[in-house]
């Protein structure tokens, strides 16, 4: 952590370029409104999408990037027959994005796309020694060992954009040296927060899409009901913050104020708070480690004179405890629950299975997946594609 202070520290007064892999989602639109609102500071590198080549269009018409990529090959013609003129360069493919993240110009990757897709390209960034902004978590919850040891061999930071770690990592400021005796997650507890099993069993998607305090990809809104997001953000604190499973404790804060607290060996908690809004955490690990003025809404005390905190129920969102047995076996466990959460979150979202059976498919996949102790990058692709073609087989049952 000290050698991300000072590397960064030197880079602080030049414009930073930036690559979004990902700028057609959640967290690539707000990191653009960020960009928009201080173009003294950052200037975007590059922006990729998945398939939305008419958005990625528009972006790439305002903010002018040196390249673009569309994942989904058959948008590249219509894409670069568009941008030519502007002299933008245009890449398709999935290849293309662990490419791009290597230009030279680029001085930060903000991994702002969903799922294990972001493993490769976030591999491939930290080997040409850029640093992450990291909003991709399901890349940690993977591979977090080899993630974190290439990014420790590099001398690379991975800043937290999730807003929890953020917390933490804010929290830590000034502390590098300190231990941490434990942390604890926040968590909204989503919208069926109090809901027992019987009731959720006939949730629909359109209730799961419903978040009572942030507004997301479809994705992370189904992994909040379900409590999963909780789950993959404890192992994403464990390889963030190098800590272990008794040291990660989720607490309910339906107001979602409070962002997450540390507790040092003193006893002493600090904690980060304000209003819910991604921005805040996506601007701090861009400009880190300054902080530059924000027009965001501010806080009001008298707004919220009550600030709650609960017991996270294990027993009803069974990926939570899911999470923890991962994180405490180790090897490709948390790569299987990964894969399979991929793949129930989405057949969730299809209508193919119902709420509970997200977490019941997951526990098997992970209870059934091939298991490796130590494993290698590659490893990992074979556990993800065993454990996703075990979902699908669950799921058809
Ligand atoms: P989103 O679904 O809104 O956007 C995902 C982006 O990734 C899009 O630009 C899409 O084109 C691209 N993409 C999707 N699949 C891809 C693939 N296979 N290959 C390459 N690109 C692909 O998602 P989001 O809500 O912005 O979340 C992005 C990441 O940030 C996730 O890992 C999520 O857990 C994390 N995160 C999001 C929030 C939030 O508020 N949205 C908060 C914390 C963390
Ligand atoms: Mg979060």
């Amino acid at each position: 952590m000290v050698t991300f202070v000072l590397t960064i520290m030197s880079e602080s007064t030049k414009k930073k370029k930036i690559a979004i892999l990902g700028s057609t989602g959640s967290i690539g639109k707000q990191a653009l409104d960020v960009i928009r609102q201080n173009p003294d500071k950052f200037e975007v590198e590059v922006l990729t999408a998945y398939s939305n080549d008419e958005l990625l269009l528009q972006q790439a018409k305002e903010f002018k990037p040196n390249a673009v990529v569309i994942v989904d090959e058959s948008k590249y013609q219509n894409l670069n027959n568009e941008l030519w003129n502007e002299g933008i360069k245009v890449y398709a493919g999935e290849e293309a994005l662990s490419q791009v993240v290597q230009m030279e110009e680029i001085d930060l990757v903000l991994t702002a796309l969903v799922g294990f897709a972001g493993l490769k390209p976030t591999m491939s960034a930290i080997e040409a020694n850029k640093p992450i902004a990291l909003a991709n978590k399901e890349t940690l919850v993977v591979a977090g060992d080899l993630v974190t040891a290439a990014a420790d061999q590099k001398r690379v930071p991975i800043l937290p954009v999730d807003s929890e770690h953020s917390a933490i990592f804010q929290c830590l400021v000034g502390e590098f040296h300190n231990k941490i005796e434990k942390i604890y997650l926040t968590a909204s507890g989503g919208p069926f927060r109090g809901w027992k099993r019987e009731d959720l069993a006939k949730v629909t998607k359109a209730q799961a899409l419903k978040h009572p305090n942030w507004e997301m990809g479809a994705k992370i809104t189904i992994d909040s009901a379900t409590l999963m997001n909780k789950g993959l953000e404890v192992i994403e604190a464990k390889w963030l913050f190098h800590l272990n499973s008794q040291q990660i404790d989720v607490i309910v804060h339906p107001q979602s104020i409070i962002h997450s607290i540390i507790q040092f060996e003193d006893g002493s908690m600090k904690a980060q708070m304000g209003l819910p809004d991604m921005k805040l955490p996506i601007q701090y690990a861009m400009a880190y480690p300054q902080r530059i003025e924000s027009n965001f809404p501010r806080f009001n005390f008298l707004d919220y004179p009550k600030l709650t905190f609960e017991k996270a129920d294990t027993d009803t969102f069974g990926n939570l405890s899911l999470a923890y047995k991962a994180l405490d076996k180790g090897g490709t466990s948390a790569c299987a629950l990964n894969a399979a959460n991929e793949i129930t979150n989405r057949a969730f979202l299809d209508e193919q299975i119902g709420f509970l059976q997200i977490a019941e498919i997951n526990e098997r996949v992970m209870n059934d997946c091939s298991f490796i102790q130590k494993p290698k990058l590659k490893d990992y692709f074979n556990c993800d594609k065993e454990a996703r073609e075990l979902a699908e087989r669950l799921i058809k049952l």
